[in-house]
């Protein structure tokens, strides 16, 4: 008798299969840091009809997968248990069509974010999902966690540029809604349970993107407040003269900024510290306006100072602040990160708590705060010098448990997937959890897609 192996490779041909030393080790880990694991096959399906092949097999035999995209997830949702089949979607790739009069996109789930943005872009439209990883990650991944980003005060986290999705059930049953429709109540829109699913519920094939028009005039400037408070009046301000043109407010805590300034060479923005900075994008038409503006704010007492971009190379210049992250690794020798949102109006308290409590605790440690302001997402890094496992596991109960005091959330943006997953019952009621169980239940049965994760 064949095993799943053998029988996965006899359904769908040899080439679709790897075993042992075949398999490329970049299927042996995401990007959370976890220890690579050899899984026991990588099934590499061209098509939907593959997806479901594959899937009804496992199910037949028991066979628990995981779910593969483009290996940048945070969290550990797609890093390979021992044992499990990965079914990675990167051989389903490409953009089936771009519908202008609908302004819709449609793609297989292992598309890469920037052939999708390209695509758009070529249509004279805009993909209103956008993260850092655009080069590496996939479109199915980015619904699957449900991605966040820089724009998401503009237009939402992946969930609302969704319209239609095609997803194979654990069975391998295909349920197809390709809907390009803004409006559609005929009955449970069942494609938003999928998404932020993390590959728990079934796994996503194809994609329906509503697009947006391509903001015209945009202007870039990086402004110094004084508080969590004045930032937020900041943005109030902002939303009140540009209406729905802000596209970015991103803050950066004074220790973020020290960072970037005395450990990675930066010059320094202003030359007063200021407790938080806030790089702001929006469309003005002219920068000037953008700069009448923040003139107007600095004269009202609103912000202390302001530096507005007149050029590509300036706008570079102050986005080079916000991605300084991406070089920490160049000066710290480990660090322990967190993605976590707590309410807006709350941000400047959680941060004067998150700074106490890793300043008494860990008096050696660097540590940054920044994050999405207007989305209420903190990035909290600490940075403590030989770091072992148990320190890890100390901070993160430290922070999270400050989190969960301010009734915040453990992810934000990234997903729980392996390494949140015991924190989750911080952010979630015990009703919730029990729900979220019956919709594993329901859908998952036997508990075969992506177990370990999130639940
Ligand atoms: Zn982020």
């Amino acid at each position: 008798m064949m095993d799943i192996v053998e029988r996965l490779a006899a359904e769908l041909g040899e080439g679709r299969v790897l075993t042992g030393g075949a398999i490329p080790e970049r299927h042996h880990a995401d990007t959370a840091g976890l220890p690579p694991t050899a899984p026991r096959a990588v099934v590499l399906p061209r098509s939907t009809e593959e997806v479901s092949a594959a899937l009804r097999l496992c199910h037949a035999a028991g066979q628990p997968v995981v779910t593969q995209g483009g290996l940048t997830g945070l969290a550990g949702g797609a890093h390979p248990r021992e044992g499990e089949v990965v079914i990675s979607l990167e051989r389903m790739r490409g953009v089936e069509e771009v519908d202008t009069d609908c302004a819709t996109l449609t793609a297989l789930a292992g598309t890469p974010l920037q052939v999708v943005q390209e695509a758009a872009e070529a249509a004279g439209l805009l993909c209103g999902i956008d993260l850092g990883a655009r080069g590496s990650c996939t479109i199915g991944g980015n619904i699957a966690t449900n991605a966040g980003g820089n724009q998401v005060l503009r237009y939402g986290m992946a969930r609302r540029n969704v319209l239609g999705l095609e997803v194979v059930l654990a069975d391998g049953t295909v349920v197809r809604s390709l809907n390009k429709m803004l409006k559609n109540n005929a009955g449970y829109d069942w494609t938003q349970l999928f998404i932020g699913s993390e590959g728990t519920l079934g796994i996503v094939t194809r994609v329906v993107l509503g697009l947006h028009p391509r903001p015209e005039g945009v202007a870039t400037a990086l402004c110094a407040l004084g508080s969590a408070a004045e930032a937020l009046a900041l943005l109030a301000a902002l939303e009140r003269r540009f209406g729905g043109g802000l596209l970015v407010f991103e803050g950066m805590w004074r220790e973020f900024i020290a960072v970037a300034t005395e450990r990675l060479g930066q010059a320094r923005p202003f030359e007063a510290t200021h407790e938080v900075l806030v790089l702001v994008e929006a469309a003005v038409g002219d920068a000037a306006r953008l700069e009448d503006a923040l003139g107007d704010f600095v004269e009202a007492g609103l912000i202390r100072d302001a530096v507005v971009a007149r050029s590509g190379r300036d706008r570079a210049r102050l986005w080079a602040y916000r991605e300084t992250p991406y070089e920490y690794r160049t000066v710290f020798d480990r660090y322990v990160g967190f993605d976590v949102s707590v309410p807006r109006a709350r941000i400047g308290e959680a941060v004067t708590a998150l700074r106490a409590a890793a300043t008494a605790r860990w008096p050696d440690a660097a540590q940054v705060i920044f994050g999405h302001i207007a989305d209420s997402n903190l990035h909290v890094m600490v940075m403590p010098p030989g770091a072992d496992a148990a320190m890890k596991d100390m901070i993160e109960r430290v922070v999270y448990g400050i989190v969960a005091g301010f009734g915040g959330s453990v992810s934000a943006e990234h997903g729980i997937g392996r390494t949140k997953r015991p924190y989750l019952a911080l952010s979630r009621s015990p009703e919730e959890l029990a729900l979220m169980g019956m919709m594993k239940r329901a859908l998952d049965p036997s508990g075969l897609l992506n177990p370990g994760r999130v639940l």
